[in-house]
């Protein structure tokens, strides 16, 4: 005699009976096998001189160098019309797994509004960017700041350090930025709270990562060996020159030149042996570009081959100085090519440059941090402020105060207007290639200020910059096999290896 299952204590999809029928073998209730795939619009796609596909995905940040020969097969399956799962093969599937390929129904705008939720409102995280002086040793001819006040009081560090005892059960990292007027001007105070910074996350096992923006004048070897006992492991100090050239642009504030002590300082770090990284920015301008080649020699001899040490070039802006009006900028497209000129001539003499693109560089990566809402400027006297450039001249910076007892006080409508998602109305942003690493919000003052998309530059010069990029790992590889194995289907950089 047959009996009925006991659907009443037993579900019907756990019964005997139902889990024969739902069998995966059985063709009739296998997954189908295949999915119909377009290619993202999020690629950025080029080719080199000897032929190479090069692509990169600004939402995964992965970038693949195809072969000559595998260009052809690669460029087919990225067709707009798109590609029917089943033909795609392994090429196809390494396509869909890096993010060149997608599925055909996929919503991209709605992954990226996606990760901009779940990047803006985490709480396991807290970026400070401390202002240990608001006043400066140096009076740089395009600085933008004004020195109204000194170095930070010591009620401010107390509420500091409350801040992150009330936080610090809560979070898993702690970023820390040095940030002036010249940090180091008011060295009282990073002896006072950065000790205290590394060693309560060394305590509680939350991630600590420390950086600092100085002139460098006062970075004696002493200075920096304490600095590097607390953890303050990353530097960016900057030189504008030859001594001739950077004295004029980055005096003291009583006239004299500054270069001399800077270089001392940065060749006696070279001689040290721990790690740390150090970014020497080069300020130029019409003015000083003349000498760089002198100049780049110059680093080569103290910095060659050190990995610690990266050259990173910038064009002097009008970014809100008193003295704008006197600065001989260069044009967009002039700077563009001085940049590129003088990173190919750093790396002939072996030193390390920044890169305006880098595999990795995926979604958020061009996110300007006072978008986020765990980010903070706090200033001398314990003002709240979001962007660097701002500080305190602009009242919509003035997003709040640092109460003594180490809690926020938010002005709400200010911190709303920073940290939105400005993407969602700028109908441009949504279509643009750039949208996963950019957001749209790349630079939310110069939206503000001028009520247009703040493009970073990576949307203009990608594909050469990848080229460069490119270019740089090729001369780099030992030369017997120059990149990616010859029986890999496809590839040379993955995110995960760089
Ligand atoms: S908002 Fe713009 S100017 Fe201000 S810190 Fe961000 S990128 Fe710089
Ligand atoms: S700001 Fe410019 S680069 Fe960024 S998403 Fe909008 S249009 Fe693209």
């Amino acid at each position: 005699m047959s009996r009925t299952p006991d659907f009443i204590t037993v579900s019907p999809h756990d019964s005997v009976v139902n889990s024969l029928a739902l069998d995966p073998t059985d063709p009739g209730n296998a997954a189908p096998e295949y999915r119909d795939l377009r290619p993202s619009r999020f690629n950025v796609q080029t080719t080199t001189q000897d032929g190479w596909l090069l692509l990169w995905n600004t939402y995964t940040g992965n970038m693949n160098a195809f072969r000559p020969e595998q260009r052809p097969r690669v460029l087919d399956l990225l067709a707009q019309e798109g590609v029917a799962g089943q033909v795609a093969g392994k090429f196809g599937q390494y396509l869909e797994d890096r993010g060149f390929l997608i599925p055909s129904d996929a919503d991209e705008v709605r992954r990226v509004r996606y990760e901009f939720g779940k990047e803006n409102y985490r709480t396991d995280i807290l970026e400070l960017i401390l202002l240990p002086s608001e006043d400066c040793n140096f009076r740089c001819t395009y600085c933008y700041e004004d020195f109204r006040r000194g170095t930070m009081k010591p009620e401010v560090r107390d509420s500091v350090k409350k801040l992150v005892e009330s936080r610090i059960k809560n979070i898993n990292e702690l970023t820390v930025g040095w940030f002036g007027g010249e940090p180091l001007y008011g060295l009282k105070a990073i002896e006072d709270l950065a000790p205290f910074l590394a060693e309560i996350c060394e305590r509680e096992g939350v991630d600590y990562f420390s950086h600092m923006t100085t002139n460098a004048y006062l970075l004696t070897d002493e200075v920096f060996e304490k600095l590097l006992s607390w953890k303050i492991t990353d530097y960016q100090i900057t030189l504008d020159g030859l001594p001739e050239h950077h004295n004029q642009h980055r005096p003291r504030r009583d006239g004299e030149g500054t270069f001399d002590v800077i270089f001392q300082n940065l060749a006696s770090m070279s001689r040290r042996e721990e790690d740390f990284s150090t970014v020497i920015r080069v300020n130029f301008d019409q003015t000083n570009v003349e000498g760089f080649d002198e100049f780049l020699k110059l680093l080569e001899s103290e910095f060659k081959d050190d990995d610690r040490f990266t050259i990173s070039f910038h064009a002097v802006g009008r970014w809100g100085g008193d003295n704008d009006a006197n600065l001989d900028v260069c044009g967009k497209n002039e700077a563009h090519s001085v940049r590129m000129r003088f990173k190919a001539a750093a790396r002939a003499l072996g030193l390390k440059v920044t890169s305006g693109w880098q595999p990795g560089a995926g979604v958020g990566s061009q996110v300007c941090y006072a978008v986020r809402p765990y980010n903070f400027i706090v200033g001398a006297h314990g003002d709240l402020m979001k962007c660097t450039i701002d500080l305190d001249k602009k009242d919509r910076n003035m997003v709040g105060k640092l109460l003594p007892d180490g809690t926020l006080d938010l002005n709400l409508d200010k911190m709303s207007k920073w940290t939105e998602p400005a993407f969602e109305s700028d109908t441009g942003c949504q279509s643009c290639h750039m949208l996963p690493a950019c957001q749209g919000v790349h630079c939310p003052q110069i939206r503000m200020d001028h009520d247009k998309a703040p493009c970073p530059s990576i949307r203009r010069t990608a594909k050469e910059e990848m080229a460069d990029y490119f270019q740089a790992k090729q001369a780099s590889a030992d030369g017997t096999e120059p990149l990616g194995r010859k029986d890999e289907p496809v590839g040379w950089i993955s995110k995960a290896s760089e």
